[in-house]
C-alpha cells in the first residue's frame, strides 16, 4: 500500500490546519492502533469520479439518524481558477466546467488526537475493528475531541449534546454486515471502502496500483482516508 503526501494544492484546502499539540499535552493517554481482527479498515474517494450530487451525504444522515443541520460528511467545491478569471473551457468567469469535490470528514487516524485528549473515553477506537468511534453515554460535551482535531471534521449533535464524528458506519452499518452508507449508495463508485490487510481486497489492489494521497500526512495522525486527486495533464 502506497502512502503519497502529494502536494495537493486545493485538496486540503478546507480541512483547517490543527495543532496536534493539544493532543500531546491532553491526558498522557496513548491510542493503540492495531485491531484485533488484523484488520485496517480504509476508504477511498476518487475525486475524478465525483460530481458533487450529495447522495453520500444524504445516505450518511440516513444511516446515522442525523438530525438536520449536522452531518459526518461534506462534500467541497474546488476550482483552480482564481476568482473572477475567466474559464479557460467556455470563457465565462462563472461556470459549472471544470467542477470538483473533495470529501471532507474524519480521516479516521491511526493515531487518533481525539481519542487521545477525550477525558471520558467517549470518543475511542474500536477494539475490534480499529475504527475510532463514539460511546455517546460517556460523552461530557466538552469538546476537548473538537478542538484536537486537526481536520476540524468532529461536531456537537446539538440534539443529543454529544461529539460525534465518521466511524465508516461501524455500528449502523458494518455491525449488520453491510457497507458504509455512503458507499453503497454513491452510483458513481467514488467511494471504495474495505481492509488495507487484506491483499486480495479491492481496495487493497486500488491502493497499489493508484497514485492516491492522504490529507497532512506529516501530522503523524496516520489517516485512514484516502485520496486519489484529479490530476491535470503536463504541458
Ligand atoms: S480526523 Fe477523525 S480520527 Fe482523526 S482526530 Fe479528527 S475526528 Fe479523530
Ligand atoms: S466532547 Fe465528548 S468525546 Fe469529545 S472529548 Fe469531551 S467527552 Fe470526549
Ligand atoms: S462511512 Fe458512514 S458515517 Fe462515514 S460518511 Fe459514510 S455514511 Fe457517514
Amino acid at each position: 500500500m502506497k502512502h503519497i503526501d502529494l502536494p495537493r494544492r486545493n485538496l486540503l484546502k478546507g480541512m483547517g490546519a490543527g495543532s496536534l499539540a493539544l493532543a500531546a499535552a491532553g491526558c498522557g493517554s496513548t491510542d493503540p492502533t492495531v485491531a484485533e481482527s488484523g484488520a485496517h479498515y480504509v476508504m477511498l474517494f476518487d475525486q475524478s469520479k465525483c460530481v458533487g450530487c450529495g447522495r453520500c451525504k444524504e445516505a450518511c444522515n440516513k444511516a446515522n439518524h442525523l438530525p438536520e443541520g449536522v452531518a459526518r460528511l461534506t462534500l467541497e467545491r474546488q476550482s483552480d481558477r482564481e476568482p473572477g478569471a475567466v474559464c479557460p473551457t467556455c470563457g465565462k468567469t462563472e461556470c459549472n466546467c471544470q467542477r470538483k469535490y473533495v470529501r471532507v470528514s474524519c480521516q479516521q487516524c491511526q493515531n487518533a488526537p481525539c481519542v487521545m485528549v477525550c477525558p471520558t473515553g467517549a470518543a475511542y477506537r474500536d477494539p475490534k475493528t480499529g475504527i475510532v468511534t463514539m460511546d455517546a453515554d460517556k460523552c461530557a460535551g466538552c469538546k476537548y475531541c473538537i478542538a484536537a482535531c486537526p481536520y476540524k471534521v468532529r461536531y456537537i449533535n446539538e440534539e443529543t449534546d454529544v461529539a460525534d464524528n465518521c466511524d465508516f458506519c461501524l455500528h449502523s452499518k458494518l455491525a449488520k454486515g453491510e457497507l458504509p452508507g455512503c458507499v453503497s449508495q454513491c452510483k458513481f463508485k467514488a467511494l471504495v471502502f474495505g481492509d488495507a490487510n487484506d491483499p486480495d481486497s479491492y481496495v487493497s489492489k486500488l491502493l497499489a496500483v493508484k497514485n492516491t494521497s492522504r490529507i497532512k500526512p506529516h501530522l503523524g495522525t496516520e489517516p485512514s482516508l484516502h485520496y486519489i486527486a484529479i490530476t491535470k495533464p503536463e504541458v
